[in-house]
C-alpha cells in the first residue's frame, strides 16, 4: 500500500507522515531529504548550482539511503555518510529548490523513490508524490496551512536544531521555496485531483494523524 502526502514546507507533512507510518508499521520516505542530500553534495564539491549537466551527472553517481533512526527519527545516508543533521542547515535549504527543479535530477530521485516505495507498504512525503511519483497511490493527502503558521512551525523546528536564523529569514525562505516549487516546469507542487485536502492551521498534530489514519483504514 502506498500513501502519498504532499504540500508546502511547514504544513506538518514530516511529523504527520512519520507518526502515521509508525502507527501503521509502514516505511517512512522523506523525499525532501533526498533533494537536500544531493544539494549538500553539490555544495561540498563546489558544483555550480546553475550547471544542470554537472548536477545531473553528480546525482546519477550518488548513493542515498534512508533508514529508521533513534526514537522514530530518520537517518539519511549520503554515499554511506550520515548527513541527517547537515541537510537541515540553512545553507542547504537556501539552494535545495534550485537543485530540485532540474528535470534530470528529479528523474534520478523519482526512480529511487519508486524503488523504495515498491519494496514495502510506505508513506511517502513530498511535493509530487500523488501527481508524479505514485499517481496510483492508494491514498493521497495534500496538507496545507496559513503562511504565518507555516513560518512559525518552521522557525520553532529550526530552533530545536539550534539553527541561528530569524523569523524574517524563515519567512523569506518559505516564500522563495513556495514560489520556485509551485512554478517550476517539471512536477510543480500541486494537489492531485483525487487527494484529500486538509488545512492543518488550527489542528494539533495528533488530530491530523488521527484523521489520516481514519481515511487510510476505511
Ligand atoms: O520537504 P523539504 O522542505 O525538506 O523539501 C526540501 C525541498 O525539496 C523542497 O522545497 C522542494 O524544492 C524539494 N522537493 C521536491 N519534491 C519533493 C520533495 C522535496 O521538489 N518530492
Amino acid at each position: 500500500m502506498i500513501i502519498a502526502i504532499d504540500g508546502p514546507a511547514g504544513a506538518g507533512k514530516s511529523t504527520v507522515a512519520k507518526r502515521l507510518a509508525r502507527r501503521l508499521g509502514f516505511l517512512y520516505v522523506d523525499t525532501g531529504a533526498m533533494y537536500r542530500a544531493v544539494t549538500l553534495k553539490a555544495i561540498e564539491n563546489s558544483v555550480n548550482i546553475e550547471d544542470e549537466a554537472a548536477l545531473i551527472k553528480m546525482a546519477k553517481e550518488t548513493n542515498i539511503d534512508l533508514t529508521d533512526g533513534p526514537e522514530g527519527s530518520l537517518t539519511v545516508f549520503l554515499d554511506e555518510r550520515d548527513v541527517s543533521l547537515d541537510i537541515r542547515e540553512p545553507r542547504i535549504t537556501k539552494f535545495v529548490s534550485d537543485v530540485a527543479k532540474i528535470k534530470g535530477v528529479r528523474e534520478v530521485m523519482v526512480g529511487l523513490q519508486r524503488k523504495l516505495g515498491s519494496q514495502k507498504d510506505s508513506v511517502l512525503e513530498g511535493r509530487d508524490i500523488g501527481t508524479v511519483v505514485f499517481p496510483e497511490a492508494d491514498k493521497k493527502f495534500f496538507l496545507d496551512a496559513r503562511f504565518e503558521e507555516r513560518t512559525q512551525r518552521r522557525y520553532k523546528e529550526l530552533a530545536q536544531y539550534k539553527k541561528d536564523v530569524t523569523e524574517g529569514e524563515v519567512a523569506q525562505d518559505l516564500s522563495n521555496r513556495d514560489n520556485i516549487d509551485s512554478t517550476r516546469k517539471c512536477s510543480p507542487l500541486k494537489k492531485a485531483e483525487d487527494a484529500i485536502y486538509i488545512d492543518t492551521t488550527d489542528m494539533a498534530i495528533e488530530e491530523v494523524v488521527d484523521r489520516l489514519e481514519r481515511e487510510v483504514r476505511c
